[in-house]
């Protein structure tokens, strides 16, 4: 039987989680498992950064650029831009995806409003620099760590709360925890949480028309985020968009220009502590299985070069949502993706391309002359994204091995 392991481990829905009534405080459970004072819940990661970004504006009119990684998800572009602020994007460590303090160095200055280091697929990125250097240019660092939902620093605190100001997640389909859209927001200082709260209230109020549409997604998910729903709600048109030789619909970077923005609604919080009970032993088991298939690629494909927690941050504990790989050049990324993009396998790309090569988006990215992000290109040329999913089972493991091992040999001329 052909397999369809979804591009990342997200976390099943049961049944009972969906059922009407319960505990419906998604802020403090999110806060309990975190470990921080409160977590402000909003329609989604996005929505998160619009509100975090709305209420640092206020404080500091003067302030209008925004500083995020060079490959990022397109949609802080689109956040930035509905906050009418310029985006800057900022290259990379080679081979790595911590913020380069050089190139953030020079980009920030006395129009940065806040940094956005981010822990991209569950990894702990170096932000002491990055702090440092924002903070001496008075600006925010706000840490994106919309697929990194339970990931820790070195000594077990929370990632993004241990210095920086503000640090957001996702609750999307696919990036852990979901209940179908969401997002968390923590802020550090308690004046600047109650102006985030204040924003959330003004930016994004109670929409029915949204909550309708977002629980009946959230039941569809229910219904199909399984092993037999997959190969017709991931699958198909994953297919159908390879076919058409559409990158950007394959991945998901296809994103709508307007954000929606509302509150979430009482049944779907609910549905999100229930599932919650269930991510720590879900993080674990997903940390455990990535270990050993890590290993097991290491040894099939010593050509990889895997992406762990940033070297700069020893003891950090990421989440394993996907595993990525650097093929070693271009060519031989491109042809381990025309030989399992689309086979069920769990193989795909984070994202497409760098933020200021999609076509659609890069209007939203300003830059100067000559300005150029080579690590950034390199990344997005070579990365791999590897699902961690326990539905993609050993064997299928194996196969997906053997594909990467004949996209690695040297390429016929
Ligand atoms: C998904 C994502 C976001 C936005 O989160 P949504 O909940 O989808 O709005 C922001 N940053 C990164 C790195 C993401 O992957």
């Amino acid at each position: 039987m052909a397999p369809e392991a979804p591009p990342t481990a997200g976390l099943p829905l049961g049944w009972r989680d969906l059922l009407p009534g319960g505990d419906a405080d998604l802020g403090a459970a999110l806060a309990r498992f975190l470990g921080v004072p409160a977590v402000q819940v909003e329609c989604s990661g996005t929505a998160a950064l619009v509100v975090a970004l709305t209420a640092l504006r206020e404080r500091a009119p003067g302030r209008d650029e925004v500083i995020a990684p060079a490959y990022t998800c397109p949609l802080v572009a689109l956040a930035a831009a509905h906050c009418g602020l310029r985006l800057r994007v900022c290259d990379l460590r080679p081979a790595s995806l911590d913020l380069c303090p050089q190139a953030l160095a020079a980009l920030c200055g006395p129009r940065t409003l806040a940094v956005l280091p981010t822990h991209l697929a569950g990894r702990v990125a170096d932000v002491a620099p990055v702090r440092a250097i924002a903070h001496a240019a008075g600006a925010r660092v706000i840490e994106d760590a919309a697929q990194a939902l339970g990931a820790r620093e070195a000594g077990g605190a929370c990632i993004g709360t241990t210095g920086s100001d503000m640090v957001f997640f996702s609750l999307a389909v696919g990036k852990g925890l979901t209940i179908y859209e969401g997002g968390a927001l923590v802020v550090a200082d308690p004046e600047l949480r109650a102006a985030c709260a204040r924003a959330a209230r003004r930016v994004a109020p109670w929409r029915w028309g949204w909550e309708l549409r977002r629980s009946a997604e959230l039941l569809g998910y229910a219904a199909l985020y399984r092993p037999a729903g997959l190969p017709l709600a991931y699958g198909l048109p994953l297919r159908r968009a390879l076919a058409q030789g559409d990158r950007i619909a394959a991945a998901g970077d296809d994103f709508d220009e307007a954000i929606p923005l509302h509150s979430v609604g009482r049944w779907r919080r609910a549905v999100g502590v229930r599932a919650l009970a269930r991510l720590p032993a879900w993080l674990d088991e997903g940390r455990a299985r990535a270990r050993q298939r890590m290993a097991l690629l290491r040894e099939r494909v010593p050509e990889l070069q895997l992406i762990e927690d940033s070297a700069a941050v020893p003891g950090a504990q990421g989440i394993w949502p996907t595993l990525l790989a650097l093929l070693p050049d271009a060519a031989r990324r491109e042809a381990a993706i025309a030989a399992l993009w689309g086979q069920g396998l769990g193989v795909s790309l984070p994202f497409v391309q760098a933020l200021p090569d999609y076509e659609r988006y890069a209007r939203h990215v300003a830059r100067s002359p000559g300005e150029d992000w080579p690590h950034a290109r390199d990344f997005a040329a070579r990365v791999l994204a590897i699902s961690n999913s326990p539905w993609l089972g050993d064997g299928d493991f194996d196969r997906l091995c053997t594909a990467l091992q004949r996209a690695v040999e040297p390429l016929a001329s």
